[in-house]
């Protein structure tokens, strides 16, 4: 059977089904009495299986992409990759506020486990959708906007209510970003200034490990103004700041990363990863991530330093990243403003899984949440606990799909146990 991305994660479903038609789709869900869509398949989770059912690879399925310039929407096939949506974007001249650290996931799959970026002002990718197209149970083709309630639901859908087939998009003017990347700040100095670090750019992220007395990088991602002849206002890059030195190379370390030094669009900058190469460590990895209140970030970190020695010696790094608050029931930063800890794990399975409850105990004074596309110790008590309209998002499935076809053993943990 088939993997996920990373490789480590089997995929129990009976058969994977590649429809290129929208009614090719349709007639497999009706058909199915299990059935769950796959994007690109980068979910580190469960969250994507279907054991004993089918899955539905969208990926090959391309309804077409228009943008409406009076509406400043975009409609585009929810399969695709946001490296295709973004380039085809940039030509029409128009963007997306912010994308997550890797181009090659899929419009839906990213959306659907509440995919985010970076920015004290920017949301999780979810936030722009506008409205879904999506194949429900009995095979019928529905379309659920902003006007409906349940599109706060939908939108961080996990693939509960059916198979998505378009997603429409709220986009803006193209704009212009210059990256920056600053080296080896001491951990002192960032978890004091940790505020003003998060706000010194359009999008910062932020690099190391936890027993090292330095961090590894800030990772600042500048939107550029324009002056009156419309060329980018590039902002003065000072050599140093909180005690890390400027990286004036313009060539990152990592071969797969964007540009760095030199502005140019948004769509070959606000990702951290170039399309053309496999992302972060090619696949060599897991990932989890956690996510607490904006104002908890220090606390929080302070805890998990605590737990360095035992965590780094299986850890790639972690990514450190701050996201809006929003109004996505499953949203990781549903009404609050959100600070995410992002942990690229070396591939050491059995070490990991015995590292997650541990860290989330350590986390849960900050009332922290999971990541639903990585790895992590869920439990319905806790997510009831962290999740405010969990029974709300649960009473919206029922109603979209009374018999579960969409559901597996992962959406499962999400309800109450016997
Ligand atoms: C190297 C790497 C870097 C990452 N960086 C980030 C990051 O910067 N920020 C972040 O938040 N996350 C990040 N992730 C996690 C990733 O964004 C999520 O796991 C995302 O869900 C992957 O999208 P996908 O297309 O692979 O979805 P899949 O893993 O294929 O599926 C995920 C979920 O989406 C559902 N789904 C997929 N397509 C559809 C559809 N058409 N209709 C209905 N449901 C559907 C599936 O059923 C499943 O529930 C990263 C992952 C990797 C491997």
């Amino acid at each position: 059977m088939e993997r996920n991305w990373c490789g480590v994660l089997r995929y129990s479903a009976a058969e994977v089904h590649y429809p290129t038609t929208v009614g090719q789709a349709q007639g497999l869900v009706a058909a199915a009495d299990r059935v769950k869509a796959l994007g690109t398949r980068h979910s580190f989770s469960t969250v994507a299986d279907s054991p004993g059912g089918i899955l539905l690879d969208m990926t090959g399925l391309d309804t077409g992409i228009t943008v409406d310039h009076q509406a400043m929407t975009a409609t585009v096939p929810a399969g695709s990759t946001y490296s295709v949506v973004v380039d085809a974007l940039e030509s029409e001249g128009v963007a997306l506020r912010n994308l997550g650290s890797l181009p090659h996931i899929s419009i839906a799959g990213a959306t659907a486990t509440g995919t985010h970026g970076s920015g004290d002002t920017n949301k999780v990718l979810s936030a722009a959708i506008i409205e879904l197209e999506l194949i429900t149970a009995d095979g019928s083709l529905r379309q659920v906007g902003q006007s409906s309630g349940d599109l706060a639901a939908m939108a961080v859908g996990l693939g509960a209510f059916g198979v998505i087939t378009q997603v429409t998009l709220e986009v803006e003017p193209s704009f212009d970003v210059l990256q920056d990347v600053y080296l080896g700040a001491p951990w002192e100095v960032f978890l004091d200034n940790l505020d003003e670090i998060m706000a010194s750019a359009y999008s910062v992220n932020v690099g190391g490990n936890f027993s090292s007395d330095n961090l590894r990088s800030f990772w600042l991602k500048h939107r550029l103004d324009v002056d009156h002849s419309g060329d980018p206002i590039v902002p003065e890059r000072p050599p140093t700041m909180f005690g890390a030195t400027l990286y004036d190379e313009p060539v990152a370390r990592n071969p797969a990363a964007t540009p760095l030094g030199v502005p140019g669009p948004w769509s070959q900058r606000l990702a951290h990863f170039r399309p053309d190469v496999e992302p972060s460590v090619a696949g060599d990895e897991l990932q989890s991530e956690w996510f607490v209140a904006r104002a908890d970030a220090a606390d929080a970190l302070r805890a998990l330093r605590d737990m360095g020695e035992d965590i780094d010696p299986h850890l790639h790094g972690f990514e450190l990243r701050t996201v809006a608050a929003d109004a996505l029931w499953l949203s990781p930063a549903y009404g609050r403003d959100t600070f995410s800890i992002g942990f690229t794990w070396k591939k050491h399975p059995d070490e990991v899984r015995a590292l997650l409850q541990p860290i989330e105990n350590a986390l849960s004074p900050f009332h922290v949440r999971p990541h639903m596309g990585k790895l992590s110790a869920v439990s319905r008590g806790v997510l009831a606990d962290r999740f405010d309209r969990l029974d709300d998002f649960l009473a919206v499935v029922d109603r979209y799909d009374p018999t579960s076809k969409f559901s597996n053993p992962y959406l499962q943990t999400l309800r109450p146990q016997d």
